[in-house]
């Protein structure tokens, strides 16, 4: 196992700016509607009609468009069990990841017996759509994109992802991970209509706050749906999720005030990159990537311990020196920025 995903050690009691959760909580509707379960509910297989349908009404397609998943990486796997299995002659297939990517790529595409292409990131961490396109063989079954990127919070231009699906062979899927494009200006979902080899990806665990609750979807072509649905077991999300995905959904004010606590925190961090005169990537998620330097490993370690975990990436490519953090609650990020510059400047 190359490419196993890497658990990260318990954060203790520190102030979770690593993982890119929601540091507000979910909405309290959602737990009112937890809470209202009853013990039939539990008893009882969930149906999922009218959280698909809130799903579906949600992203403006038709429900059988829509797939639940058990949290977004449960997506990432069906997509590649039903594309990168050996072929009947024991042929392997082929994946391909655009680096940096999140690890559950690379981890899923390697148990379904894949091949791994990985494509390093153009200049300052721009699209390599070149680079990309001449990756793509017949033996292509999936490329695994995402928009906004995870660290780099920078998007992919529209045009590249068409092009991209129009250049696939048969029976291969692009993925788009649209993990938080809550927090982005648009999404490609429509692209899907013209291009029935995309497959977009989508999760409660960031901007709704869901992460433990484990709830995400896949959404697409109807022919595409219908083929991964096999894929996918007919009760992997529970009653739990089922519930707070309506509740989520519904509960509008929630989530553009939490969006606009993330716009703010955005903005406060990159001032503070200004005053140190630290190189960011301006995101469209709920974190910002920020070049701190050779002591990018020892800074997180310090964060972590003096009670505001971030996220050390600077092995991964193209990131060289660089740390995550995440930006949420205003008064949260105001506590990674105080810490931040009180280690930066006394270490110079
Ligand atoms: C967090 C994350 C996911 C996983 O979402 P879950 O619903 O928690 O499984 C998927 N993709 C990206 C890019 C993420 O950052």
């Amino acid at each position: 196992m190359n490419y196993a995903y890497e658990r990260l050690p318990d954060a203790g009691t520190a102030l979770r700016l690593h993982l890119n959760e929601n540091t507000a909580g979910c909405s309290p509707r959602v737990l009112e509607a937890m809470r209202a379960l009853t013990r039939t509910d539990a008893a009882f297989y969930p149906e999922y009609g009218e959280a698909v349908d809130a799903c579906a009404r949600n992203l403006g397609v038709a429900p059988d468009q829509v797939l639940l998943l058990n949290g977004l990486d449960e997506g990432i796997h069906c997509v590649s069990f039903a594309c990168l299995q050996r072929a009947e002659d024991g042929t392997r297939r082929e994946a391909i990841v655009v680096l940096p990517a999140f690890d559950m790529y690379a981890a899923c595409a390697e148990i379904a017996s894949a091949r791994i292409a990985e494509v390093r990131p153009g200049p300052d961490l721009s699209f390599p759509i070149g680079a990309l396109l001449s990756a793509i063989t017949p033996a292509t079954r999936v490329v695994f994109l995402a928009s906004p990127n995870n660290p780099s919070g920078l998007t992919i231009p529209r045009a590249d992802v068409a092009r991209v699906a129009r250049a696939l062979p048969e029976g291969a899927v692009a993925l788009l991970d649209e993990a938080y494009v809550d927090f982005a200006r648009e999404s490609c979902l429509d692209l899907t209509a013209a291009h029935p080899n995309l497959v977009i990806g989508r999760t409660f665990a960031k901007a709704h706050g869901l992460a433990a609750v484990r709830a995400g979807c896949l959404a697409g072509h109807p022919d595409t749906i219908a083929r991964l649905r096999h894929f996918l077991p007919p009760y992997g999300v529970n009653v739990f999720a089922r519930t707070a995905i309506v509740a989520a959904l519904a509960d509008t004010d929630y989530l553009n005030w939490y969006r606009a606590q993330v716009s703010e925190s955005r903005r406060r961090l990159y001032a503070m990159c200004d005053r140190l005169g630290l190189r960011f990537w301006p995101s469209e998620a709920n974190f910002v990537l920020v070049r701190v330097g050779d002591g990018a490993a020892a800074l997180a370690r310090e964060m972590t311990a003096r009670g505001v975990a971030i996220r050390d990436r600077s092995t991964q490519p193209g990131c060289e020196g660089c740390v995550r953090i995440t930006t949420g609650v205003v008064e949260h990020t105001e506590r990674a920025i105080a810490l931040m510059e009180e280690l930066l400047c006394d270490g110079r």
